[in-house]
């Protein structure tokens, strides 16, 4: 549910394999918000992490949810890590994350933004398939009358998710991605992702966001986040304004924007995609 930037996790995987090995660098278990060190030779920088985290994340989320830390690398890109469930219940989760693409230290400014966004658009997983927006189950196809199937489960009536789904991708258009999504080809469906965002550009703020509506909507909530209030509407922009009709998603936008270190400017409009 990560990689920013990267289409789809199986190509990226199978380049993984081809070059860099994982290192691990640490895992830390995380209690109430606090991170336990365990005497490990990296503690220190897990404590570092956690805390950069956890100074621009809204804390009750994390502090509920969050079990688990880990760092690792693979070098620059290949696999950015994430916001992970830990088991099928998405009552515990655990945030991976590569030193090398999220290098806290780093002052280069576009770097620091770059993780900002992947930050947050992790944050926007845990927000919309937390136990409080899914409901569980074992269908493995949609019974339309319970809503989007997410891999998990239903996303409950009224939840973020649902409520982005009923507004954003009608049934034809669902049904186009459900076609695409059905290609067990891996490179063919990589490419046809990449064609059904190309017909529907003005739709989606990146690329990324095309690929299924658990990842619009945290790309969506990203630029909600990062950009100003749009001024025009339809398409991508309407997707920005929809977290506007809740407050308690305003009240995350304004705590996160107090702590990060730059807000960017016109930060839809100049998005560059990778
Ligand atoms: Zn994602």
């Amino acid at each position: 549910m990560m990689k920013k930037g990267l289409l789809l996790i199986p190509t990226f995987l199978f380049v993984l394999q081809l070059t860099n090995a994982q290192q691990q660098v640490g895992v830390w278990n995380v209690k109430n918000g606090k991170i336990e060190t365990n005497k490990s030779e990296n503690d220190q920088l897990g404590v570092q992490y956690w805390e950069c985290i956890h100074s621009i994340l809204p804390n009750d989320l994390l502090n509920k949810y969050v079990l688990s830390l880990r760092l690792f690398s693979d070098g620059k890109s290949e696999d950015m890590g994430g916001m992970n469930q830990l088991d099928e219940t998405v009552e515990f989760w655990q945030i991976d994350l590569d030193t090398a693409d999220m290098n806290i230290f780093t002052r280069d400014s576009i770097q620091i933004l770059d993780y900002t966004h992947t930050l947050i658009h992790e944050f926007g997983h845990l927000l919309t398939l937390n136990t409080s927006q899914i409901e569980l189950t074992d269908d493995e196809t949609e019974d339309p009358d319970r809503g989007y199937l997410t891999t998990e489960g239903y996303a409950i009536k009224g939840s973020y998710l649902n409520r982005f789904v009923e507004a954003f991708w009608k049934p034809n258009l669902l049904k186009e991605w459900d076609r695409i999504n059905k290609k067990k080809n891996k490179k063919k469906l990589v490419d046809r992702l990449y064609d059904f965002y190309l017909d529907h550009a003005q739709e989606f703020v990146t690329d990324y966001a095309a690929e299924s509506p658990e990842e619009d909507i945290a790309e969506s909530w990203t630029f909600f986040v990062l950009s100003d209030k749009p001024m025009r509407s339809g398409g991508k922009y309407q997707k920005i304004k929809f977290f506007y009709q809740f407050p308690e998603l305003v009240k995350y936008r304004t705590h996160i924007r107090e702590n990060i270190s730059s807000i960017p400017v016109s930060y839809v409009e100049n998005f560059k995609q990778n």
